[in-house]
């Protein structure tokens, strides 16, 4: 069963922008799967599809063959917006309970996975601080940790590391391999090819809301060299 099939995915948004065309793709489980395009290519638009943050023009979504739309799918999905947006008010921890919360678990599952959480992610000497008081660093590993709460199997990272300096990208890379080698299936966006290749089995190339190559970073270069 595929982690993710999109079939004709079409969004045109209210001012009439067509931000994808009968967008056809299927992401094996397990993929580490990247989605390379410049500012505009329809990205955003794309995940914004699959996690139900958007209403979709025409076409499908399935999530481990569920469709998109269903408990079940939207339960097997964790997101990390491009924007990072905490909760000023709440701690790291109260972050991780609260989102736990929101995906059905018990207070006491949440707070074990919450500690798990803090601990992988390097967060303990922060875990009662509020968000505002953590650092950039501190803040993106903050919110993978909160994608991260509900299990889920497949994990959408929008531009995980964009504005970031060279060091928290590479600490962020470790993170990100780490959960791949776990099992669980990644879909990333990024616009850079340096990234997509370090970290991607596959690459699909998308611009103007059309897909216009899918391959293997070495098989991209090969034809766009
Ligand atoms: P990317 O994430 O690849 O930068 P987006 O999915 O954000 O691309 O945008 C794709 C296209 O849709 C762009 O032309 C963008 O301006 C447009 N767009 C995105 N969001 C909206 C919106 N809410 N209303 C109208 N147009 C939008
Ligand atoms: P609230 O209504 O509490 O503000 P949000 O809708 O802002 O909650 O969601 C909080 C965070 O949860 C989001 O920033 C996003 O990272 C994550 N999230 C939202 N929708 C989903 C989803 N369908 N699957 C996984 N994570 C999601």
């Amino acid at each position: 069963m595929p982690a993710l099939e999109l079939r004709g995915l079409t969004k045109r948004y209210d001012d009439g922008t067509v931000a994808l065309r009968d967008f056809d793709l299927v992401i094996p489980d397990g993929a580490f799967f990247g989605l390379l395009g410049p500012n505009g290519a329809g990205k955003t638009t794309l995940i914004s599809a699959v996690c139900n943050l958007i209403r979709i023009t025409a076409g499908e979504v399935r999530v481990f063959g569920e469709p998109g739309d269903s408990l079940l799918a939207r339960s097997w999905v964790g997101l990390a917006e491009q924007d990072i947006n905490l909760d000023r008010f709440l701690t790291v921890r109260e972050t991780l309970v609260y989102h736990g919360g929101y995906f059905g678990m018990t207070k006491r599952e949440a707070e074990e996975r919450a500690a798990e959480m803090i601990r992988v992610f390097d967060l303990e000497a922060k875990a009662d601080v509020r968000a505002p008081r953590l650092s950039g660093g501190q803040k993106r590993r903050l919110q993978l940790a909160r994608a991260l709460m509900h299990r889920p199997r497949l994990v959408i990272l929008d531009e995980p590391t964009a504005g970031v300096d060279f060091e928290l990208r590479l600490e962020l890379w470790r993170y990100i391999r780490k959960l791949h080698e776990n099992g669980t299936t990644i879909l990333l966006t990024t616009h850079y090819l340096e990234e997509a290749e370090e970290l991607c089995d596959e690459i699909a190339l998308i611009r103007g809301g059309r897909l216009l190559a899918r391959d293997t970073a070495d098989g991209l270069r090969e034809r766009y060299d």
